[in-house]
């Protein structure tokens, strides 16, 4: 007699469930997307506890006929898709029928629904993978689901889940997430009767994370547009004053479809390349538009991870499209007034009922094509400034920020205070020289032609194998640059020349220091990383500006007028603001007197 046998429908329905269900959230997103996929125009999702005594979701979408509400308990039953042909286009969020299955297994579950043509509608109780019982049931069109006791019959599970307010937040994503997808749905979350979101359906993307954010975020996103290979890229961008400490408010859709994508979120993040420090993290709501054959959506249960052809393509454009917005924005300076740390959109007052949404409902009634998801404060009308002889054209918004009408004076030798025509800038005079040294080199690493120093007597450099290959690699990016090394016997090098750019520092000592960070990972592997880096490293290696160093005026002036002609004046190589504004009317607003 043979020992394996086949499981039964409630043992693989709780398997199952271990792979979707993670917590309530998990829950609210399958059945979110069910609602979805059934043409619902709007979903109200209703919890309590974090989701752990009940979660209810009801839609106005097709609903089911009876048999249908019945079979939709069955394993692998689904009504979008019939072969395997059509796993290759997958136009709707579900297409497995494992889901309400899956739920069922560990809950207490009863699903409500209606279709037009019939009269009354069907209600389904399952509890614990077990149908209870099915009976006609009056009702609107449309389908309820409410979700009881999630984890009751298995209390491992349980123990795992985490705080109501944890959970909630949780929710919480998963509801703003798929809204920020859907813009014309109705979309409401109530948690213990409490209504925490309320988003009237939305002309567009735009409108939608204005509802989600509010007035006070969404004067620091920007909005981006890229194309290219077949590939769409377009969403939102939070400037990078608007850090976060980890990843949680970067959102990823392919196809519309919400993924988690730690690849997406490393080319986000590269796109704000020396605009963020070590351990800062950029806002981000991306959607990635393509052929849906490049897609596999039949990767994992829950549907959020997804197997992409041409990955990289689609990585350097968003990167590529991150980096050019940003450039473009100009005004990247970050206002010494403006929170620091933004609450969570749950715990500001409802959007619809803020003034200034109904204003802006009211501006946008016309389509505006503008860039920016500027509300609150037009910008002042901006006054050119000429640039005159510079190979580089500076954003003019760039030049207004530094418009400086009046450079004020030193605090504690450390600090520049400057009025500008908007209001007033303090600047760290370290930062800033910094920035401008660091273009200065970089500038003159890119020329080609860098001037090149002789060293009275050559040097040998002695390196451990590890180090030596990875001078071996950087050996044509440092020849470029003004190096002159050559190989030296077994794990040696000798050093005849280096950039006259770094005057007199010792080069032996830069080019350890540059090999340790490359060894280090600080250095990512890309030659144009690399060079940024040198340079980086000259700059603040060269004599510039400490803190604590007196500044003369024409001292000052002359660093102010060199930034202003930076590429990117507002941080130092390192990511460190260079300097914050105060707008005169910030300062206003916090005298009161506005
Ligand atoms: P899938 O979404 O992968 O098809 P599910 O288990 O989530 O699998 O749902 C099974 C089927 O039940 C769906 O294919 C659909 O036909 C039906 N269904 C589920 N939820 C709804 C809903 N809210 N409105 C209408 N039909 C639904
Ligand atoms: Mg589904």
């Amino acid at each position: 007699m043979g020992i394996i046998h086949v499981l039964s429908e409630a043992v693989a329905n709780k398997i199952a469930a271990g792979e979707i269900i993670e917590r309530p959230a998990s829950i609210v997103k399958e059945l979110i997307e069910n609602s979805l996929d059934a043409g619902a125009t709007s979903v109200e999702v209703e919890i309590k506890h974090g989701g752990k005594s009940l979660i209810r979701v009801a839609d106005n979408g097709c609903g089911m006929s009876p048999e249908d509400a019945e079979l939709a308990f069955q394993r692998h039953a689904t009504s979008k898709i019939s072969g395997a042909e059509d796993l290759l286009r997958i136009a709707s969020f579900g297409f497995r029928g494992e889901a309400l299955p899956s739920i069922g297994a560990v809950s207490r579950l009863t699903l409500t629904t209606r279709v037009e043509a019939d009269d009354a509608g069907t209600e389904v109780c399952v509890e614990g993978g077990v149908k209870r019982s099915v009976k006609p049931k009056p009702g609107r069109v449309g389908t309820v689901v409410e979700v009881r006791d999630l984890f009751f019959n298995t209390p491992a599970r349980r123990k795992f889940l985490r705080t109501d307010p944890t959970e909630l937040g949780h929710v919480l994503d998963v509801v703003t997430h798929l809204a920020l997808a859907n813009p014309s749905v109705h979309f409401t979350l109530s948690s213990a009767n409490k209504s925490l979101l309320s988003l009237t359906p939305a002309k567009t993307f735009r409108e939608r994370a204005f509802q989600i954010w509010g007035e006070d975020q969404s004067r620091y996103l920007l909005e981006i547009q890229g194309e290219g290979g077949g590939i769409q890229i377009s969403g939102i961008i939070g400037k990078p004053t608007m850090v976060r400490a980890n990843r949680t408010d970067q959102v990823f859709f392919i196809n519309r479809r919400w993924i988690r994508h730690v690849g997406f979120s490393y080319a986000l993040q590269e796109g704000y390349h020396g605009l963020m420090m070590h351990g800062q993290y950029p806002v981000g709501v991306v959607f990635v538009d393509v052929d849906p054959e490049r897609v596999d959506v039949n990767v994992h249960p829950t549907k959020q991870e997804v197997r992409i052809s041409k990955e990289s393509e689609i990585k350097s454009l968003i990167c590529r499209t991150v980096a050019e917005c940003l450039q473009k924005a100009g005004d990247l300076a970050p206002d010494a007034l403006q929170p620091k740390t933004f609450s969570r959109p749950f715990s500001t007052r409802l959007p619809e009922s803020q003034p200034a949404y109904l204003k802006f409902q009211e501006e946008n009634a016309a389509a505006v094509s503008e860039s920016v998801l500027q509300v609150s404060e037009p910008e002042p009308a901006e006054a050119p400034v000429p640039v005159s002889g510079e190979s580089f054209i500076a954003p003019v918004v760039v030049r207004d920020q530094l418009h400086i009408t009046k450079v004020l004076g030193q605090i504690h030798h450390t600090f520049i205070v400057a009025e500008t025509e908007a209001g007033m800038i303090l600047i760290d005079q370290h930062a800033a020289h910094e920035r401008v040294m660091f273009e200065a080199t970089l500038k003159e690493f890119q020329s080609g032609h860098p001037k090149r120093q002789r060293l009275l007597m050559d040097e040998i450099l002695e390196l451990h194998p590890k180090r030596h290959e990875i001078l071996k690699r950087a050996m044509p990016l440092l020849e470029k640059i003004g190096f002159e090394i050559e190989p030296f016997g077994e794990n040696a090098f000798v050093v005849r020349s280096y950039p006259a750019a770094l005057a007199d520092e010792n080069p032996v000592a830069c080019l350890e220091r540059f090999l340790e960070e490359m060894e280090d990972g600080k250095t990512k592997g890309s030659l144009e990383n690399a060079q940024e880096n040198l340079a980086a490293l000259f700059a603040c290696k060269r004599r510039s500006v400490k803190a604590h160093d007196p500044m003369t005026g024409p001292a000052m002036q002359t660093l102010l007028e060199r930034l202003a002609r930076c590429d990117n004046p507002f941080h130092c190589p390192h990511g460190r603001p260079t300097f914050f504004k105060y707008s005169f009317l910030d300062l206003e607003k916090q005298f009161k007197r506005k």
